[in-house]
């Protein structure tokens, strides 16, 4: 059947689930608690062949969307290639999705400033309740609203993301800021550096307005950095004294953890990826969270992409899994609701599993890696291999 749908989050993953049930007849209204268009998030987003499939079934435009590269290639601590492993691979930004996704709901159908407080399900439909008083009532809800998800909340209070041990710095240079020698050494490829206890993994992605010309792109850079709970707290401390929850807004980080940041640099990495972090604009710090509801839907309540699962970013499946979520999500429900949400779920469970477990193999392999040799030149991490053939890599 079809009918009416509410999605909580007119993120990426709000989009897809929206552009899929669209596409399946379904009546969809997007609620996004944040008043004005999203812009910038996640900067860089690595592409799978399933993302690429999931765009054209729900009818976007694929024509350019990133930057091409066609190797990985490891760095030492010299700024040296250790290793390089042919794997072509589109590269694009946050942005370029997002856009791509918003063009595909009507302006009608998409409403910012709407922050669902809570539901209330009976057995024919579920009342949207909204911080403004309003209400809405709808045959089906999806929750799309990211890892503090509200409807998730609601459905499975149990379900906590917990902080993984580390948090990943993330910085975007022009290409035309770096040297044309240091350009020329990262620029076209996935580029990685793993020595113990830390990982960076740069790629280039389209310049401003999704411009591709060389020489208008951009540099995507992300630093993977341990942190204990406590020296969270304080990295989320801002100049005036309040701790932020969860995360904090870029320009509120401290100038003291910018400077800790670049001190940390200039001692760790290798000459390639200081050239890159002196370039970019102010880095900006995410913690990395983990978690995998056991169930993705109960009764008239869906949930999709981060709400549903995070995977940790080694394996880059965030935008992906959020699509393939929504292709699943409108396939099962051609007959009864409850049935298809059921039918929903327990395709798309063990599938999501699959990647968190290999997101969190992946940073194991990163933090706790006994290195024979010297642990920080970056020659010397015994899962080298095994690092550069799975990251970024969608096989489930
Ligand atoms: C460092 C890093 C690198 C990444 N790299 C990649 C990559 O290479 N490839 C990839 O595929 N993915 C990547 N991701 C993940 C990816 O960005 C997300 O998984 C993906 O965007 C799906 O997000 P989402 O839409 O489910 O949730 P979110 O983007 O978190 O969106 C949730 C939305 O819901 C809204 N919302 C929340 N609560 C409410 C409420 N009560 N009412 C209304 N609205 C609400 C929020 O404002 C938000 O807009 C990366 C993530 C990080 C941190």
């Amino acid at each position: 059947m079809t009918g009416t749908a509410a999605v909580i989050g007119g993120s990426i993953g709000g989009l897809f689930a929206a552009a899929a049930l669209r596409k399946a007849g379904w009546q969809v209204q997007v609620h996004e608690r944040v008043g004005v268009p999203l812009s910038g998030r996640g900067a860089g987003i690595v592409t799978h062949p399933q993302l690429l499939h999931a765009l054209a079934e729900v009818g976007a435009d694929t024509s350019d969307l990133g930057v091409q590269v066609h190797d990985r290639v490891v760095f030492d601590r010299d700024g040296a290639r250790v290793t390089t492993l042919p794997y072509p691979q589109i590269v694009t930004s946050w942005d370029r999705m997002y856009q791509t996704l918003r063009r595909l709901i009507p302006d009608d159908a998409y409403h910012l400033g709407e922050m669902l407080a809570s539901y209330t399900e009976d057995a024919d439909g579920v009342t949207l309740h909204f911080e403004s008083g309003a209400e809405a009532r709808v045959d089906l809800l999806v929750g799309a609203d990211g890892f503090r998800s509200a409807v998730r909340a609601r459905l499975l209070p149990d379900v906590q993301p917990a902080y993984s041990g580390y948090v990943v710095w993330r910085a975007l240079a022009q290409e035309a800021d770096l040297s044309p020698e240091m350009r020329d050494r990262i620029f076209d490829v996935f580029g990685m550096f793993m020595p113990q206890g830390t990982q960076i993994v740069g790629y280039p992605i389209a310049g401003e307005n999704n411009d591709l010309r060389p020489g208008h792109r951009r540099y995507n850079f992300v630093w993977y950095f341990p942190v204990s709970q406590d020296g969270l707290t304080d990295m989320l401390t801002d100049a005036s004294g309040q701790t932020h929850a969860i995360s904090i807004p870029p320009p509120l980080v401290r100038d003291d953890v910018l400077a800790q940041l670049e001190e940390t640099a200039a001692r760790v990495l290798p000459d390639v990826f200081q050239h890159v972090l002196a370039k970019s604009e102010r880095p900006f710090f995410t913690p990395i969270y983990d978690h995998l509801s056991p169930t993705f839907a109960k009764g008239r309540v869906a949930l999709s992409g981060d709400a549903a699962c995070v995977a940790r970013p080694h394996v880059g499946m965030g935008v992906t899994k959020a699509a393939q979520d929504a292709l699943a999500l409108a396939r099962h429900l051609a007959g009864d609701v409850s049935a298809g949400l059921q039918a929903y779920s327990a395709e798309r469970v063990p599938l999501s599993r699959a990647a968190y477990e290999r997101s969190q193999m992946l940073g194991r392999h990163m933090m706790q890696v006994p290195m024979q040799g010297d642990p920080m030149d970056g020659r010397h991490n015994p899962n080298m291999d095994e690092i550069i053939r799975l990251t970024a890599v969608a096989d489930f």
